[in-house]
């Protein structure tokens, strides 16, 4: 595929985990790598979607994130870094498009279903902002007219609205011109979601959570309360490291990191457990051992910008202006197209 412009940003929540890094980190670099033009955002505005009452972290979970992602390879001279809520031009596109944009089409839009289920809220309370906030992602993504988005299966409806409301814009403004967006695909993340080491979804606040920059002995400890086929209580006892083809259920986590991360070996363990010749605890250690190998230039990454702040400053700074001048331009192309002009431009 011929490398084009993608748009992809993360909730600042702080410093991130490995579930963060292979979800979609690790493709960022990835494709940074292949020539793509990367835009990476922090949506701090997002984040007052569903947390506008307590701002007080915000600042400082930009920068640790920020930081995670330099420590995960993103070169800040080939992807621009920036945080959304310094591009003003995100607000005013997003206003824009809320008029091309029924209620009832915001209100199908699965992943606000499962928020509102999620989060146990009561639908008559949702925010005004927090209903829209899939309008927000689209004015996103085409305020830097990218032609791809790289997604988990559950965003790819996000995606689905951007291309409509782009479709609908260059309907409406572009039939005497070239229409001003492209309608990005989605671009499926390929490693499926990695669990947590107690088997359900990795995630900081369920406290099952790998750090991306932990030390070897966090990552031993980690691996070492991993859960595992809990029919094999002993080494020479038959497992089973596969999930359930049927319903994706159990298996060993165990397992589901060295597909990960050891995958030359995969095959192998997986037939030693399976025929009991394998224990779980000299599994575990050597997970311990291939995580810790793979995850120590991201330690090392993380440590040399960790002791700069002013040069994690700076990449945000210029990540803010390079964004900036490709929002102004995108801006001029809509307020011509939709007939906006300042008052000193009004002419009879
Ligand atoms: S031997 Fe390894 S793959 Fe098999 S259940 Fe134990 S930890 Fe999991």
């Amino acid at each position: 595929m011929k490398p084009g412009r993608i748009l992809s940003g993360m909730r600042p929540t702080g410093r991130l985990h490995l579930g963060n890094h292979v979800g979609a980190l690790e493709n960022w670099v990835r494709l940074q790598d292949e020539g793509w033009a990367n835009f990476h955002m922090v949506a701090d505005w997002h984040m007052l979607t569903t947390g506008h009452e307590d701002t007080s972290r915000l600042q400082s979970d930009t920068y640790e994130m920020v930081v995670d992602w330099l420590a995960a390879g993103l070169d800040p001279k080939r992807s621009v870094i920036f945080v959304q809520s310094a591009v003003k031009e995100h607000a005013e596109l997003h206003l824009l498009f809320s008029m091309l944009v029924t209620k009832a089409r915001l209100e199908r839009v699965p992943t606000l279903k499962e928020q509102i289920r999620d989060l146990h809220l009561d639908e008559q309370t949702i925010s005004y902002g927090h209903l829209g906030y899939s309008v927000l992602q689209a004015a996103d993504i085409l305020l830097y007219k990218a032609t791809h988005v790289p997604v988990g299966e559950d965003q790819v409806p996000h995606v689905e609205l951007t291309r409509e409301i782009a479709r609908r814009f260059n309907f409406l403004y572009c039939r005497d011109r070239e229409p001003v967006f492209p309608e990005p695909e989605a671009q499926l993340t390929q490693f499926p979601r990695l669990r947590g080491n107690d088997g359900n979804r990795m995630s900081k606040s369920a406290g099952n959570a790998l750090m991306l920059a932990a030390s070897p002995e966090e990552i031993t400890a980690y691996v070492r309360a991993a859960y595992t086929d809990p029919k094999k209580a002993r080494a020479n006892d038959p497992g089973r490291p596969e999930p359930d083809e049927r319903d994706g259920h159990g298996g060993c986590v165990v397992w589901e990191y060295h597909r990960k991360f050891n995958p030359e070996g995969a095959a192998e363990i997986a037939r030693q457990c399976r025929a009991g010749e394998l224990g779980c605890v000299p599994d575990k250690q050597h997970l311990a051992r291939v995580l810790s190998e793979a995850l120590a230039p991201i330690r090392e990454r993380r440590q040399r910008w960790a002791a700069d702040p002013d040069a994690v400053r700076d990449v945000v700074a210029d990540g803010n202006r390079r964004a900036r001048a490709v929002a102004e331009r995108t801006m001029d192309d809509v307020r011509a197209a939709m007939g906006l002009r300042s008052t000193a431009e009004v002419t009879p």
